[in-house]
């Protein structure tokens, strides 16, 4: 008993040596980037006139470490389950050359989607909102250190899926999966990022218009009730909860002009 609580503590320690480091020099370097170094250059693509203050980043930046360290704990469930064998697929998946390793990435980013779009729909109306989501949500202006500003319960369902039963049940090689995680931290940094850097289009719509984007994000901070989709367009469109207005707030920050209708 000893032992394994000996092992799990290594695994932790080490998750956390690798992941936090990842985590503060992406989301510290996407911040300083952006809003320090060419603050002045992207000033007409900040999504918001208002700029948060350093309270909301700081306690933002401690609960994202918390929710880090919620991520490590998860891989202590992943390294002791894999040592009693519960993942021979991803083994197997390692095998089955270039065309599955990106295919399998792709189905992960896909599924973690839907997952993310009716878990986030659920935690909106559940009466749990208070517990799992609320801690997110005091971010109503976000910055690029509230992409893991989550309550504990937010944190836990956010990893336990994807992390610890995913690879059980779908063939992922183990070098999908740290693909996929920094997927996720590039992504999610970057859509609380308060500025829009995607490229447009001369009507005003994104290049990649089934991405979601900054702009789609931050109408998700600013009226909840819109926009719950992760990582693409596609939930928001199919089941009607993307904003009204995405597209011209879209273009406004952008900085280009959203096409007129054609008038008669
Ligand atoms: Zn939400
Ligand atoms: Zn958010």
């Amino acid at each position: 008993m000893d032992k394994l609580f000996i092992d799990a503590a290594r695994i932790w320690l080490l998750n956390i040596a690798i992941v936090l480091p990842v985590y503060v020099i992406f989301a510290g370097g996407v911040w300083f980037v952006l809003w320090v170094l060419l603050g002045r250059v992207l000033r007409p693509r900040k999504i918001r006139e208002a700029t948060p203050t350093p309270r909301q980043l700081r306690t933002e930046f401690l609960y994202s470490v918390r929710s880090v360290a919620i991520f490590a704990t998860a891989s202590i469930g992943v390294t002791l389950l894999a040592r009693a064998g519960a993942y021979p697929l991803s083994d197997l998946a390692a095998t089955w050359g270039p065309v599955w390793f990106w295919a399998s990435l792709a189905l992960m980013i896909v599924g973690q989607d839907a997952y993310i779009y009716w878990l986030h729909r659920w935690m909106h109306r559940s009466r749990w909102y208070r517990m799992l989501h609320r801690r997110h949500h005091l971010s109503h202006n976000p910055s690029p250190f509230t992409a893991y500003s989550f309550d504990l319960g937010e944190a836990v369902l956010m990893t336990a899926p994807f992390a610890i039963l995913w690879p059980a049940i779908v063939p992922t090689p183990w070098a999908v999966s740290l693909l996929f995680l920094a997927h996720q931290i590039f992504r999610n940094t970057l859509l609380h990022a308060g500025y829009e850097l995607t490229p447009a289009r001369a009507d005003g719509r994104p290049w990649f218009d089934w991405l979601t984007t900054s702009t789609h994000h931050d109408l998700h901070h600013g009226e909840a009730g819109y926009n719950y989709a992760a990582w693409f367009t596609w939930w928001d469109r199919w089941m009607g909860t993307e904003h009204p207005e995405y597209h011209v707030r879209y273009a406004r920050a952008a900085g280009v002009a959203p096409a007129r209708a054609p008038t008669a």
